[in-house]
């Protein structure tokens, strides 16, 4: 039977896919992969790999060198993975398209909640015995407008969720779907009309920045900017400097474009050099968590059970539906 090199594992990891795992190898490695560390891989013809790993053209190359036959990607993005190298190398690529869109929805709608209602802020107070109110003032989600981009499988949750809280919702999608209870709309208008803009498109050449300087100019002075999909896109600086000047209302963030080596690790006890996080950080009206949108138990049940599947079935050469294509990117 193969084996996996599964980088980046972190406990939760590692107690999902030893639960349900029966029938392969997997060697656990905490590190992320890079084109360094790529050689762990020899004797593996399958790497797991996650959002943060490096799987560039060099790395792809080691990995290839090192026996490696299939990327096993325990996510549904897979912006970080070169899929030219991977063809040329002959290496299939797969993902896990989608294991719980509620995971993702539903920590967007807490960011907002909590950064709306400055619930983090109230939690260090009352710990302190500072029950004073003041500074805590938010608003009626209430007849206030979503902006929602991208319909996909998390957008149209998060959307129902939007409407469960009596919000009026605005969408934009290259793709419109009738069903979506949202009004369709183009980039600019949703940027001009929304109360809360919400990113829930993949990280492509089309939509990297889709968040700039131009986009931040046409919302209004209030609005809310939330991202659960990936880092890049927002223009951050553009984001940092538009809070500074008090042009938009705030933004939360489950995802930073220089997130790579910063998240999913404990960072306390050292310097961070990166100041744009540091100043984000610092700012009353931003909300950071560290890419864990995805983390329930539902979500890391289905992505071992689907990662393992894929594995099974690239084994046993059967089709593999989840598999992506240079095409895809
Ligand atoms: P999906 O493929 O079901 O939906 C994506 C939607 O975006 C599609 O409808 C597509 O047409 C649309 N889209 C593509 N280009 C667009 C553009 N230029 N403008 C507007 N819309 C565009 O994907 P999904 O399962 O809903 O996931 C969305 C994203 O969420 C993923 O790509 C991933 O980056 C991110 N994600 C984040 C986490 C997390 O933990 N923070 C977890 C899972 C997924």
């Amino acid at each position: 039977m193969g084996a996996i090199a599964f980088f980046d594992a972190k406990p939760y990891d590692r107690e999902w896919f030893d639960r349900i795992n029966k029938d392969f190898e997997i060697r656990y490695f905490e590190g992320r992969l890079r084109p360094e560390n790529a050689r762990l891989a020899e004797g593996c013809d399958a790497v797991c790999a996650f959002v943060n790993d490096e799987l560039n053209s060099k790395t792809v190359e080691k990995l290839s060198e090192a026996g490696v036959k299939v990327i096993l990607m325990r996510c549904a993005g897979y912006n970080n993975v070169s899929l030219r190298a991977a063809k040329e190398k002959g290496i299939r690529v797969l993902t896990v398209p989608a294991y719980s869109p509620y995971a993702v929805a539903e920590h967007a709608m807490g960011l907002i909640l909590a950064l709306n209602r400055k619930i983090p802020r109230a939690y260090i107070r009352t710990r302190d015995f500072n029950f004073s109110l003041v500074g805590l003032t938010g608003f009626d989600l209430h007849g206030k407008t979503a902006g929602v981009i991208g319909t996909g499988r998390i957008g149209r949750v998060f959307i129902d969720i939007c409407r469960g809280f009596g919000m009026e919702v605005l969408a934009h999608d290259p793709k419109p779907s009738p069903d979506v209870p949202a009004e369709y709309v183009d980039r600019e208008e949703l940027f001009r009309r929304s109360d809360i803009i919400s990113l829930h498109c993949p990280l492509t050449r089309d939509t990297r920045y889709i968040i700039d300087e131009g986009a931040i100019a046409l919302m209004k002075k209030s609005a809310l900017v939330v991202n659960t999909s990936r880092g890049q896109l927002i223009d951050t600086e553009a984001l940092l400097s538009a809070l500074n000047e008090k042009r938009i209302g705030g933004a939360a963030l489950d995802v930073y474009e220089e997130e790579s080596g910063l998240f999913f690790e404990d960072n306390s006890d050292k310097i961070v050099t990166d100041e744009v996080i540091s100043l984000l950080v610092s700012r009353p009206n931003v909300l950071i968590t560290s890419h864990q949108a995805f983390l329930t138990e539902e979500a890391l049940r289905n992505i071992a059970e689907i990662t393992l599947e894929n594995y099974s079935d690239f084994i046993a050469g059967k089709e593999l539906k989840n598999e992506v294509f240079v095409k895809d990117a």
